[in-house]
């Protein structure tokens, strides 16, 4: 696996990659885990190659976020892509990402308040500014996301379509322990205490899911019902529960095929997200 820094370089292998086969690109923040590893492997199936990134993102953190002490573990990440059989890992430094004068924001306006951007403000604006970059760098054939971040989806679609970047998302299920929690680097940060309490979060979607499953349309009961089993555990916090058009991100009455029912949640200082999305066939998907 090439190691690269530069993105100038990364431009020139990316482009001989895809002269020989389509191009797949999974951008990460690294703390790889099984979720990533979906992505990688979706796109080894699919695709001749694969090109993996690593950049811990400073402008989608706000100031009071965790930048800081986001986990880093460069070289056990470095060794799982290799042999997995990613041929190159791109991993610029945050002056070759932004070097001195950067003055560009990629604003996907309106979606960029929506969810995570409402309590997050300026998050999905860093999202699509380094994405652009990247998608201009690497100019996959396909990239690789996972829909444990539905609403990261859902704006990188439209800036996708709105820049006319020529590149196919491949919308990844959300990968889960076997208790339920949805893998996330920042799982990391809970002792077990806390682990345990983040299971709530998995638990009010099943309850969700159960309810849908049963014939429940009404968006707004289903809602408070999720509320409710976050707000009865103690050691949580919840900060959103959203019952949304997956698309538009626009509150719905009524669950319909493309509903996404989003929610995240304070585990002391952790914030985590979670979401389910009804499929054109009334399926939950979670
Ligand atoms: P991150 O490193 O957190 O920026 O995530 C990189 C990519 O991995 C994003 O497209 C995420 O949606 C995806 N991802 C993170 N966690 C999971 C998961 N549990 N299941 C599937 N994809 C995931």
């Amino acid at each position: 696996m090439r190691l690269i820094s530069d993105p100038a370089e990364m431009r020139k292998i990316a482009a001989q990659l895809l002269a020989d086969g389509a191009l797949g690109f999974v951008p990460t923040m690294g703390a790889l885990h099984r979720g990533h590893m979906s992505l990688v492997t979706a796109s080894r199936a699919r695709d001749r190659h694969t090109v993996a990134s690593i950049f811990v993102n400073p402008k989608q953190f706000g100031p009071t976020e965790d930048f800081g002490r986001y986990p880093r573990q460069f070289d056990a990440d470095s060794a799982l892509l290799a042999d997995v059989g990613v041929e190159a890992l791109f991993t610029p430094a945050i002056e070759a990402m932004y070097p001195a004068g950067f003055s560009t924001k990629v604003s996907v306006e309106g979606l960029n308040s929506k969810l995570c951007g409402a309590s997050r403000p300026g998050h999905f604006d860093g999202v699509t500014t380094v994405v652009a970059k990247l998608f201009n760098i690497v100019q996959p054939t396909r990239a690789y996301f996972g829909q444990k971040d539905a609403a990261q989806v859902a704006v990188l679609r439209r800036l996708a379509r709105d820049l006319n970047f020529d590149i196919e998302l491949v919308i990844c299920p959300i990968v889960r322990d076997p208790d339920g929690l949805a893998l996330s680097s920042r799982n990391a940060y809970l002792t077990r205490e806390q682990r345990h309490a983040a299971l709530s979060l998995s638990r009010a979607l099943n309850q969700a899911r159960a309810d849908i499953e049963a014939g429940e349309r009404d968006a707004e009961r289903l809602r408070r019902k999720v509320i409710d089993t976050l707000s009865a555990n103690i050691d949580l916090r919840p900060d959103y529960v959203e019952v949304v058009d997956a698309d538009n991100l626009l509150a719905r009455k009524t669950v319909e095929p493309n509903t996404l029912i989003a929610l995240a949640a304070f585990v002391d200082g952790t914030r985590l997200i979670d979401n389910l999305l009804v499929d054109a066939a009334f399926r939950v998907l979670m």
